[in-house]
C-alpha cells in the first residue's frame, strides 16, 4: 500500500516521531495533536478499516493502547487520563484509511485546551517539541515497566 501514509511511517519513507515500535505494532505522535503527547498506535500491516483487521491484531493494538495510556500518567507530561479513540470508516470521521487507535492525554480541568484542541487541530502549539514529547512518554513506558518487574518480583518472593 504504497499510497497509505500510515505505511509510509512504518516503513520509514514517510517521516514520523515514533514512541515505540515492535513486530507488529508502532505508535507515534499525531501530527496534529489535541493535547501535547497525542499518539496514534497502528498495526504495521495495513488494514483499511476494523472490518480488515485481524482481531487478534485489533487485541494487541488495544492492549498496546493500554500501555500508552498508563505510560502517560507515569510520564513527565503528567496526564491524569487519556481518551482512548478510534474512528472506524469515513461515517466516523476516519480521514486516515489505515486502522489508527488515538491515545490523547488528559489532564483534570484541560477542557478548555482540549476543546481547543479540537477546534484547532494542527495550529495551536501542543507538540512543539515532539523529540522531548516522545522521551516523556518514554520514561512513562519505562518507569511502567520497572513497576511491572518490581510487581512481580513481590509475587514471586511472597
Ligand atoms: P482520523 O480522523 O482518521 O481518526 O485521524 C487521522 C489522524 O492522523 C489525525 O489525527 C491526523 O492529525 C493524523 N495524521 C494525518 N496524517 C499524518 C501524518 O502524516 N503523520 C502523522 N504523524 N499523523 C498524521
Ligand atoms: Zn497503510
Amino acid at each position: 500500500m504504497s499510497a497509505c501514509i500510515f505505511c509510509g511511517i512504518v516503513a520509514g519513507t514517510a517521516p514520523a516521531t515514533k514512541v515505540h515500535e515492535d513486530d507488529t505494532l508502532c505508535a507515534f505522535l499525531d501530527i496534529r495533536p489535541i493535547t501535547r503527547g497525542h499518539m496514534l498506535v497502528i498495526p504495521k500491516l495495513h488494514a483499511t478499516n476494523l472490518d480488515d483487521l485481524d482481531a487478534a491484531l485489533g487485541a494487541r493494538l488495544f492492549a498496546l493502547g493500554h500501555r500508552m495510556a498508563k505510560a502517560l500518567r507515569r510520564s513527565t507530561l503528567g496526564a491524569d487520563g487519556a481518551n482512548l479513540i478510534l474512528n472506524d470508516g469515513k461515517s466516523a470521521f476516519q480521514t486516515v484509511h489505515h486502522v489508527h487507535l488515538h491515545v490523547v492525554p488528559r489532564h483534570t480541568g484541560d477542557i478548555r485546551s482540549f476543546a481547543t484542541g479540537m477546534l484547532f487541530r494542527g495550529r495551536v502549539g501542543s507538540q512543539p517539541d515532539p523529540a522531548t514529547t516522545a522521551a516523556a512518554i518514554r520514561t512513562g513506558l519505562d518507569r511502567l515497566d520497572l513497576e511491572e518487574s518490581g510487581a512481580k518480583d513481590k509475587e514471586q518472593h511472597a
